[in-house]
């Protein structure tokens, strides 16, 4: 059956009151990605990085904060389509799942989880972590950490994902900037296994130019239109 991949990035969330990363100034809601997102920073300072991450939760969780139109399609587009949909995303929030796809990889891992280095075992986190907490599972204090995967490290579910593409026939990007690898390679892989590929971003990504199809625009608009047109296309 046919299969479709989908690469989401912040760009998906942004009309949903999430800013996203590297838009204006390489900021990270005002901090610069080696002091929050690297394994060193949290090293150097951990509770830093455990105050920017609590921060991000709270904000995902308050009430200004909901799923929008271009998650909803997508969701829709998992119910209407013959063929597997896949949700493959960059994203830390849980907007795809509040929008309705239950096809989704985290890649670069879940602000609502923590990872006990202790025991290994990841728990559901919707209020604050810090230097302090004790893991759920295992008991331990003091060495839970957000689960997210920061830069330098391996971003997860990669072999699951290399399969999918392998067998895919439409692979779509939404609201990624195509700064980030690996998953800034996936078009390249998509088009070397002759699936259609196509972009919609606000503004051209880095890597455009790979794409058969590139749509600019608004994601609460173009991807409830492509994905009104996909799914009247049937295949
Ligand atoms: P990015 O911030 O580097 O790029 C965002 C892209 O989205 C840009 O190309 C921009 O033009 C586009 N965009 C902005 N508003 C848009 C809109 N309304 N509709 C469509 N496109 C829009 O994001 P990235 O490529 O995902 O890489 C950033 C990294 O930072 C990711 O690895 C992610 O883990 C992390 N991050 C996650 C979130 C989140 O979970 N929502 C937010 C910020 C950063």
């Amino acid at each position: 059956m046919a299969r479709i991949v989908i690469l989401t990035g912040a760009g998906i969330s942004a009309e949903s009151g999430i800013r996203t990363f590297r838009a204006a100034d390489g900021l990270w809601e005002n901090h610069r990605v080696e002091d929050v997102a690297t394994p060193e920073a949290f090293r150097r300072d951990p509770s830093l990085v455990y105050r920017f991450y609590n921060l991000r939760r709270e904000q995902l969780l308050s009430d200004e904060v909901a799923a929008n139109a271009a998650h909803e399609a997508l969701a829709r587009l998992e119910d209407a389509f013959p063929g597997e949909v896949l949700v493959v995303t960059q994203n830390i929030d849980d907007l795809h799942e509040r929008g309705g796809s239950e096809n989704v990889i985290h890649m670069h891992g879940e602000l609502l989880q923590s990872w006990c280095l202790a025991c290994d075992g990841r728990t559901e986190t919707l209020g604050a972590v810090d230097a302090g907490s004790a893991c759920a599972g295992c008991g331990v204090v003091g060495r839970m950490r957000p689960d997210i995967v920061w830069f330098g490290e391996i971003p997860y579910a990669m072999e699951r994902i290399e399969e999918a593409l392998t067998g895919c026939r439409i692979f779509a990007a939404i609201g990624t900037s195509g700064n980030v690898y690996p998953a800034a390679g996936f078009v390249r892989f998509a088009d070397s296994v002759g699936a259609h590929t196509v972009e919609l971003n606000l503004e051209a990504s880095l890597v455009h130019s790979a794409f058969a199809e590139v749509r600019q625009g608004p994601a609460t608009e173009v991807v409830p239109q492509w994905v009104d047109e996909v799914i009247a296309a049937g295949r």
